[in-house]
């Protein structure tokens, strides 16, 4: 089996740190197994989605050394396997069209919120006949495509990172939206939706190993359902921890520089700042060993020497700084070597 692994960052912002030590890690996990590291931009959401973004995640990871065997592919190239997927789909009955109106969703958590439960879909078209579809389409509404979650089932796989992940179906937030509703006339559904397209893609792809951010965990259990239904075999998953602020909170605009673009302008070198990203969440086998190269580091790498989230806050890495310190705080002239 050849390795093969892929990033797939949405072109909605300049290239992120989070990004690109996702990046590194891919790129360090293909070199190390001899497999194939592949760009996927996924510019399906067209408000946010910027050629420029785009061109910015191309230069910031050849700034930083890390080159790509394929691709980039684009997914608003690829619309046609989504939509071809959303068909079987709804041919082998696990997903149904939706017709409830963006008011009943509110009500529906409104009603939700006011008893203390967490927001979900109630399912309430998964069975409807024909002449109730048949009446909604007379009013003019137009159709989600949905993909049945069954709340009885328990989610596991073998997270190459955290172990065993056991996830609930009841915890998926009921049925799935897939596609969004026709927007021209004549169109059997509207835009396919992420978890659909990323599923889709790593088949086609044949991507062996998803490895990706933990913020990812909830739709890799719906993702799993999805290879499933479409009769495909399961990747494997590495989720890895977030790199976090000083307050352990998700990165953001407010904590400074995020941006791989920022940290060059700043004069960083991209040795220093690809080294750095090695070690936030990944320790060598010999941990005294603080200044690499990404080809030196690429032959020792492997997954199972990636932090487990939940330890990343208090956990010391080799070069003594938590995995989630703030990266504004750190020395420059630590980066600068
Ligand atoms: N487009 C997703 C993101 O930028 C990628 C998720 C994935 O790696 O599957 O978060």
């Amino acid at each position: 089996m050849t390795v093969r692994v892929r990033l797939a960052p949405s072109p909605t912002g300049n290239l992120h740190i989070g990004t690109a030590r996702t990046a590194v890690f891919n790129w360090l996990f293909a070199r190390h197994q001899g497999g194939k590291f592949i760009l996927r931009i996924e510019d399906t959401d067209k408000e946010r989605s910027r050629p420029e973004y785009t061109d910015n995640i191309q230069s910031g990871l050849t700034w930083l050394g890390l080159d790509w065997d394929e691709g980039p592919f684009f997914q608003t190239q690829r619309i046609d396997f989504y939509c071809k997927a959303i068909q079987t789909l709804l041919d082998r009955g696990v997903a149904y069209r939706s017709y409830t109106s963006p008011e009943e969703l509110e009500q529906m958590r409104e009603k939700q919120k006011a008893k203390n439960q967490a927001p979900r879909y109630d399912n309430r078209d998964r069975d409807l006949s024909a002449e109730q579809q048949a009446a909604y389409e007379a009013q003019g509404r137009k159709p989600v495509i949905r993909f049945k979650i069954d709340d009885a089932r328990e989610i596991v796989w073998n997270d190459l990172v955290r172990g065993e992940v056991v996830w609930k179906g009841s915890d998926l937030g009921g049925d799935m939206v897939v596609a969004r509703a026709a927007e021209t006339e004549g169109q059997e559904f509207g835009q396919p939706l992420y978890n659909l397209a990323v599923v889709v893609d790593d088949i086609d792809m044949q991507i062996t190993h998803v490895i990706r951010g933990e913020d990812h965990i909830a739709n890799t259990a719906k993702q799993i359902l999805l290879y499933e239904a479409l009769g495909a075999n399961v990747p494997e998953f590495a989720h890895t921890p977030l790199i976090l602020s000083q307050e352990g909170r998700k990165l953001s605009k407010r904590d400074g520089v995020t941006s791989i673009d920022e940290f060059r302008k700043m004069g960083f070198l991209p040795e220093a700042m690809a080294n750095y990203m090695a070690l936030l969440g990944w320790t060598p086998p010999d941990s005294t060993q603080e200044i690499f190269t990404l080809a030196e580091a690429a032959e020792k790498f492997g997954l199972e020497r990636v932090n487990q989230a939940g330890q990343n806050l208090t956990g010391i890495n080799s070069i003594g700084l938590t995995v989630n310190t703030c990266i504004k705080c750190q020395p420059r002239s630590w980066l600068n070597y």
